[in-house]
């Protein structure tokens, strides 16, 4: 790996701007993680390789087919409540895709309100599976590849999927670019990042305890990206935006869902 070309995939700031740490994500191989200077986001330099992004996957609890499924059945509430919020603004029958849509569990509840559904992931498992409920389901592993006979979408959700992406600014450029006009991406994100400064800054004094924070607060993801960098992101693309936070309720038109 050429270190000199390691670029932020927020922001595109180069690794002179970013600190680096040795660590363990879980299920993953011992491998140096970046932190951006300028953005505040973490990420794996070395995470291009979608076959063993594919084993990884299968490996975790959410990516193993009958643990997966499972799952994607246990988090039905969630879901309910994210369609409850979208239905007000963009009702049944709207299309809707589900970026990183897993075995099929909120395109399920979508399909049962009546959205027109659409989805992509990773796993062909998952894929498989999707299509044999009768969904139409893409395998890929960025946005570029979810080609489907509906060229643009009433609603396109990012569900806990942004931490798989390589390239934040392309894959959002994209989305929205299949969004209809006055359509609504909804994403549901973590914000870790702040987890990892702490684990850099602790590792300079105590290294072990440190590295240990950095590694609880990447779990398996590749990239974490503060909530105020990602909308400064968003604005960039134009996007009219708010956000959501479980603590504050909102009370205002909604287009993002966070
Ligand atoms: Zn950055």
């Amino acid at each position: 790996m050429n270190t000199n070309q390691i670029i932020c995939p927020a922001c595109g700031a180069s690794d002179s701007e970013s600190t680096k740490l040795k660590i363990k994500p879980s299920g993953r191989s011992e491998t140096v993680y970046c932190k951006c200077h300028n953005c505040k986001s973490f990420f794996n330099p070395s995470s291009n390789n979608i076959i063993d992004e594919i084993g990884h996957t299968i490996s975790t609890a959410w990516g193993g087919e009958e643990t997966g499924k499972k799952l994607s059945f246990y988090k039905r509430l969630m879901y309910d409540s994210i369609l409850n919020l979208l239905s007000i603004y963009s009702p049944p029958p709207a299309s809707l895709m589900d970026v990183g849509c897993s075995y099929a569990g909120f395109i399920t509840q979508a399909d049962k309100r009546g959205y027109k559904v659409y989805g992509t992931d990773i796993l062909p498992t998952a894929v498989d599976f999707s299509k044999s409920l009768g969904f139409d389901v893409i395998q890929a592993s960025t946005v570029v590849d979810a080609n489907f006979n509906s060229p643009v979408f009433d609603v396109i959700t990012v569900l806990d999927a942004n931490y798989y992406f390589n390239n934040q600014p392309l894959e959002l450029k994209i989305i929205l670019n299949k969004l209809a006009h006055n359509g609504i991406l909804a994403m549901r994100v973590v914000d870790k990042s702040w987890f990892y400064s702490m684990g850099i800054f602790i590792s300079k004094f105590l290294p072990r305890i440190g590295r240990r924070i950095a590694e609880k607060s990447v779990n398996d993801h590749l990239f974490s990206m503060p909530v105020s960098s990602l909308l400064k992101l968003l604005n960039q693309q134009d996007l009219k935006f708010y956000m959501l936070h479980p603590k504050v309720p909102c009370t205002v038109k909604t287009r993002l869902y966070l």
